[in-house]
């Protein structure tokens, strides 16, 4: 899963059918992957050993963490902005889910530090456990179902802390041609395209639940399996510049939804 000719294994999940025998299941680096390759090639009974300490630790219970600015018109529609806190164990997940959080948050505090009072209530979720069960974004829509509430979008920053390019949409016909009628003046920010198919993993229950529409930051995508799942996803491998332009475009999206509607 990576461009990079580096020796990083990129875990991810494993899943078992229990009508198949568990066998152990190992991530391993593109160079090991190759050296092992070159040496099957020249032996096919050569024998391996692998020692693993991976193991499963019992559940415990996680949050979602939710800041909101309440809407001044119409407090009861939501649109809902958000990444996941949760990441794999071999680093701190900087790109996956750090700046999806980091966006996020960013969008509440640029629209308040340009005085911006919205119309609808504007929430932040930092979703819990995307990694292993979606638990946090299926609690979420859950609620939402349970409580009534009127959800109007849903965004999700989960493709890491690159360039944005533009956004993914998953709603009918009729509203993405609205949201494509913003795109010139998203194209400042460096938004160029909005797509057709899109949103995240933690927003897909509340689709799934209410029918909200939904979207999802498209950063540029070429290097995100550098880091993906892997050691290499720390702190220093997120550029500030970066960073904060795609908080802005995200910004700049969930004003014109909150302005005009969908
Ligand atoms: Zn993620």
């Amino acid at each position: 899963m990576t461009h990079a000719a580096d020796n990083n294994p990129h875990t991810g999940g494993t899943n078992y059918n229990d009508s198949f025998p568990k066998i152990p299941a190992l991530a391993v680096g593109i160079q090991d992957a190759d050296k092992l390759a070159a040496a099957i090639g020249k032996n096919s009974n050569i024998t391996l050993f692998i020692r693993s300490n991976a193991k499963m630790l019992a559940d415990t219970i996680g949050h979602n963490v939710i800041g909101e600015i309440k809407g001044t018109e119409f407090p009861d529609e939501i649109i809902t902005i958000g990444g996941h806190l949760d990441s794999w164990d071999p680093a701190e997940g900087a790109h996956d889910d750090g700046a999806g959080c980091v966006h996020s948050i960013e969008v509440l505090r640029a629209l308040k530090a340009i005085g911006y009072k919205p119309k609808r209530t504007i929430r932040v979720v930092l979703f819990v456990n995307e990694e292993n069960g979606l638990r946090g974004g299926n609690k979420y829509a859950e609620e939402a179902k349970a409580k009534n509430e009127k959800h109007l979008f849903a965004l999700e920053s989960d493709e890491g802390g690159f360039t944005p390019r533009g956004f993914g949409f998953t709603m009918p016909k009729e509203k993405l041609q609205k949201v494509r009628q913003w795109l010139p003046l998203l194209m400042p920010y460096g938004t160029f395209e909005l797509n057709e198919g899109g949103g995240g993993a933690d927003i897909g229950p509340l689709n799934r639940a209410l029918g909200t529409p939904l979207a999802g930051l498209s950063p540029d995508s070429q290097r995100y399996f550098d880091f993906h799942h892997a050691r290499s996803d720390v702190f220093e491998a997120v550029n500030k510049r970066e960073l904060e332009l795609g908080a802005v475009n995200m910004a700049a999206l969930i004003y014109l939804v909150d302005k005009y509607g969908l």
